[in-house]
């Protein structure tokens, strides 16, 4: 895909449609950013420096529908008006990984989607290659933009989160290695409300790999077997799975406590006690990285050194603090059921549950054996927290509203006892009351070093 002064059309001037904008001006297009809204300093900085034309706070329609190529960011929704125009002229629409890919060269690619566990994955992942010594980036929604990356430091390897977004618009887009960790439901409002688009979409991570590709896949998803019993897929299955415990089987596997990842006959075994991250769901996330990194070529003592030196990411089961006996665990990053479910499921002790925020249309049946099982009580921390008390009323005794993280945090620690766990597993977006999960997951840590 040679410039040759073609127009490339960006729409969104964040990270992945600045770093599309930098690698397009970088090869030759004449190039144009538009976005609806303000642009964060940091990024017109870079739209600036590079001498790239911009507009911002509306869309000039004139200015974009004569593009050659367009690039969407993952953020705009096809339902806004300049997006209906677009599709309807018939204009190239791509999403940023599908650009950056067109100039990666030789370079190899892992990418890793699924509903819940992508960042830490994607992390996990790219921290065994980079302690194998590979010249590898973490890149997605986690780093840099794939396409930023390319333009400024192109690597051997990269490892990608992708979200369904991102792969909405891909043509050509072939990872070397994908991973499909899991499917459930989020994100509906950007697909009609029709699951079957979200799963299409997840999907499409595999839709140009070939049998020399490798397709790291989750066995136990229901949702993904059922799939796949339906549609062909091209590249070579690798599943993982805790359902079977043959240490044997091509994949990865958990036995007894021990986990196993078996590629061509070659066998990496090593004690799930010995994973740095805790919980079911990383046992599954370092299946998937511990399989993608031994299809890479790591050696498995390298793998089993890394997997027990990772540190894991900031608001997604973090250890924050224990005060008086009472362990605090910060969970922000927890904005869907599922994944308070394994939250829940991977605590040993009486737990004093903060949930709420901005509720996506939860259905919380699927946490109510283990709330009613493990949670002591619950502390709404939302605008709203009618959805909270009219499914948990007559499960938990304890429910108090609160608004602000300090006072969840005291509310918590005020009913808890010796021993117990304070986690903060919202189940909910935060932009209710807060900027983001970021912010809500800083201000309950301050709240409990201030205790
Ligand atoms: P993503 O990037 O897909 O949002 P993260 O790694 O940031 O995923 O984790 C998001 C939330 O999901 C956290 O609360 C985390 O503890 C939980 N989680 C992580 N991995 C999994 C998994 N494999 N299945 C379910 N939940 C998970």
């Amino acid at each position: 895909m040679k410039g040759n002064n073609q127009r490339l059309v960006i729409l969104g001037a964040a990270e992945s449609g600045v770093g599309a904008a930098l690698l397009g001006k970088q090869k030759g297009w004449q190039v144009f950013v538009s976005d609806g809204g303000k642009i964060k300093d940091q990024f017109r900085n870079d739209l600036v420096k590079y001498e790239i034309e911009f507009e911002e706070g509306g869309h000039t329609a004139e200015k974009i529908l004569n593009a050659d190529c367009l690039v969407k960011s993952p953020g705009i929704s096809d339902k806004v008006e300049i997006m209906k125009k677009v599709r309807s002229s018939g204009i190239e629409v791509c999403s940023e990984i599908e650009y950056g890919y067109r100039y990666k060269g030789d370079s190899r690619i892992i990418a890793i989607t699924g509903s819940n566990g992508k960042s830490t994955t994607t992390k996990l992942t790219w921290h065994v290659l980079k302690q194998a010594g590979y010249d590898v980036a973490m890149v997605g929604n986690i780093g840099y933009s794939f396409a930023r990356q390319i333009a400024e430091q192109p690597c051997e390897w990269y490892v990608m989160e992708v979200s369904s977004f991102q792969l909405d618009d891909i043509h050509l887009f072939r990872p070397d290695i994908a991973v499909l960790l899991n499917i459930t439901p989020d994100h509906l409002d950007r697909y009609d409300y029709k699951f079957e688009n979200y799963v299409a979409s997840k999907f499409r991570i595999t839709q140009n790999q070939n049998i020399t590709d490798h397709f790291v896949v989750n066995q136990d998803d229901e949702v993904i077997k059922e799939y796949l019993a339906t549609h062909l897929v091209h590249a070579k299955k690798i599943f993982f799975t805790m359902n079977e415990t043959n240490p044997d089987n091509e994949g990865g596997s958990i036995s007894g406590s021990r986990l196993y990842v078996q590629i061509e006959g070659d066998t990496m075994d090593m004690s799930i006690h010995d994973l740095a991250i805790k919980g079911k769901h990383n046992q599954y996330n370092s299946m998937a990285a511990g399989i993608s990194a031994r299809i890479a070529g790591v050696r498995k003592e390298k793998i089993r050194e890394s997997f027990m030196g990772f540190e894991g990411l900031e608001h997604r089961l973090e250890f924050v603090a224990t005060v008086r006996g009472v362990t605090f665990i910060n969970d922000s990053k927890a904005t869907n059921v599922n994944s308070v479910w394994f939250a829940l499921e991977s605590m040993k002790k009486p737990v004093i549950l903060i949930l709420g925020g901005q509720d996506k249309g939860n259905d919380y049946t699927e946490i109510m054996a283990l709330v009613s099982e493990k949670v002591k009580a619950i502390i709404c921390l939302g605008a709203d927290n009618k959805p909270i008390h009219d499914v948990f009323d007559s499960v938990v005794d304890t429910i108090i509203d609160t608004n602000i993280a300090a006072d969840a945090v005291h509310a918590a620690y005020s009913l808890a006892e010796n021993g117990d766990v304070v986690l903060l597993s919202p189940a909910c977006a935060s932009f209710d009351l807060f900027k983001n999960y970021e912010d809500r997951g800083r201000q309950f840590k301050e709240a409990v070093r201030n205790l």
